[in-house]
C-alpha cells in the first residue's frame, strides 16, 4: 500500500499536483508566467474568501508569521497574543525578538480562548494588534475567529490570524470576519508540498504597513503588492515556480469540489475518525467544545507507547502520524485529516490503529 501522510503537515499531495510540478520550469519574467501567477493569485482569493490581494512568498509558514510582525508594527508597539499551544507561543516570541511589547493570554492546552478573555485584556490596555491562531496544531483546537472578529470590528487594533493549518479545511472568511492579516502555507490543508507562505492584508492593515518602522527587505509587503497588482503580475524576487504550478493545480481541485463541500468533507471525516477511535478506547486530548476538523490529538499516558504506535503505524502500515510537541512529547499522538483526505484513508488509518493498539 502506498505511503500516506496522516500528519498535520506536510500532508499527502495528490498525483495531479505532483505531475504538474514535474513540468519544465518557466522563466518568471515572462508573459507566460505572469498569466499563470495572475490566475493563481485569484484562486488564492477564493480560498481566503477575500477581495484583498494575496501575496506569495517562497517560505515556511513561520516566515509568513514573521512577515506579519515586521510589516504591521513598529518598535515598542504593544500587542496581545493568544497562546493556545506551540504556535501561539511562537508568534509571541517573534514579536519579542522584534522588540514589541508582547502581552499574552495563556490558555490551558487543549482549550480555546473566549471573546470575554480578550475583551478583558482590551479593557486593561491599548493594543496595536491582536494575534490569534485559528487551528492550533499542537493541541488540535480551533479558536472562535468569527466571534473574535465581531469584537475586533469596533477596535482600532489589527486582527492577525495564523491559519497555517486551518485554511483549506476549516471555514475562514477574511473579509466577513474582519481579519486584517491572514496567513497560511502550502503544505497543510492546501494539499501542496511545503515551501510557500501566503498572506493577505486588509485596507486597515495596509495603513499600518505604511507606518511600520521595523527592518525588512525580503519580506516587504509593499514591494510584493506593487508587482503583484501590475498589469503583468510578478514577484519581487525569483518565485518558487514549480511549487506555484503545483499549488495552482491543488487550488483548481478545491475550486472543482467547491469550498463548502471541502469543509463538509473535513467535518464528516473528522467525525468518522472520532467515532471509530472512541470505540477503541482512545482518549481525545482536546476539550469537546473546540475540536478541530483538520486533526485529532489523543492522550497516550503510558511511557513509550506513543512512540511505539507511531513507529508501527509507519513500518507495518505505511501510515505516517505525528506525536506530541513541547511538554506533550511522548504523551500524545496526532492524526492529521486535512487536505487530500478520503474516507478510504480514514478507514485505512482506523484499521491500522486497531492493530497497533
Ligand atoms: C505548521 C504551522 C506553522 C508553521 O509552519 P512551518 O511551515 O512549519 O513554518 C505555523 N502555525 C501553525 C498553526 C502551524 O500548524
Amino acid at each position: 500500500m502506498e505511503k500516506i501522510l496522516m500528519t498535520p503537515g506536510p500532508t499527502t499531495v495528490p498525483e495531479r499536483v505532483l505531475r504538474k510540478m514535474a513540468e519544465p520550469v518557466i522563466h518568471h519574467r515572462t508573459k507566460e508566467f505572469s498569466e499563470i501567477f495572475g490566475e493563481f493569485s485569484e484562486r488564492l482569493k477564493y480560498v481566503f474568501q477575500t477581495q484583498n490581494s494575496v501575496l506569495t512568498f517562497p517560505a515556511a509558514g513561520t516566515g509568513g508569521l514573521e512577515s506579519a510582525i515586521v510589516n504591521m508594527f513598529s518598535e515598542e508597539d504593544r500587542i496581545l497574543v493568544v497562546c493556545t499551544g506551540v504556535f501561539g507561543e511562537r508568534f509571541a516570541e517573534i514579536g519579542r525578538i522584534f522588540k514589541l511589547k508582547v502581552d499574552t493570554i495563556n490558555i490551558p492546552w487543549g482549550n480555546c480562548v473566549t471573546v470575554e478573555q480578550i475583551k478583558e485584556k482590551f479593557n486593561e490596555n491599548e493594543y496595536k494588534g491582536l494575534i490569534v491562531t485559528h487551528n492550533e496544531t499542537s493541541t488540535a483546537i480551533v479558536n472562535p475567529i468569527k466571534e473574535i472578529g465581531e469584537f475586533m470590528k469596533e477596535e482600532e487594533a489589527l486582527f492577525i490570524v495564523d491559519s497555517v493549518s486551518g485554511l483549506g479545511g476549516l471555514d475562514i472568511q477574511m473579509d466577513n470576519w474582519n481579519i486584517d492579516v491572514l496567513i497560511t502555507a502550502s503544505q497543510k490543508a492546501l494539499m501542496a508540498p511545503p515551501g510557500l507562505a501566503f498572506v493577505a492584508v486588509s485596507e486597515k492593515g495596509w495603513e499600518s504597513a505604511n507606518k511600520s518602522n521595523l527592518p525588512k527587505f525580503y519580506w516587504d509587503y509593499k514591494k510584493a503588492r506593487k508587482v503583484l497588482e501590475n498589469k503583468n503580475p510578478q514577484t519581487p524576487y525569483t518565485p518558487a515556480v514549480s511549487l506555484i504550478l503545483g499549488t495552482n493545480e491543488a487550488l483548481k481541485m478545491i475550486e472543482e469540489e467547491g469550498l463548502s463541500n471541502v469543509f463538509k468533507r473535513h467535518e464528516l471525516l473528522a467525525e468518522k475518525l472520532r467515532k471509530e477511535t472512541k470505540t477503541m478506547g482512545l482518549e481525545i486530548f482536546t476539550n469537546a467544545n473546540c475540536l478541530s476538523n483538520n486533526l485529532t490529538a489523543y492522550t497516550i499516558e503510558q511511557e513509550g507507547r506513543a512512540a511505539a504506535i507511531k513507529s508501527r503505524m509507519e513500518k507495518e502500515f505505511n501510515i505516517v502520524i505525528a506525536g506530541g510537541q513541547a511538554h506533550l512529547k511522548g504523551k500524545m499522538i496526532r492524526i492529521g485529516h486535512m487536505g487530500y483526505v478520503t474516507e478510504e484513508m480514514i478507514e485505512r488509518t482506523v484499521a491500522a490503529l486497531k492493530q497497533c493498539l
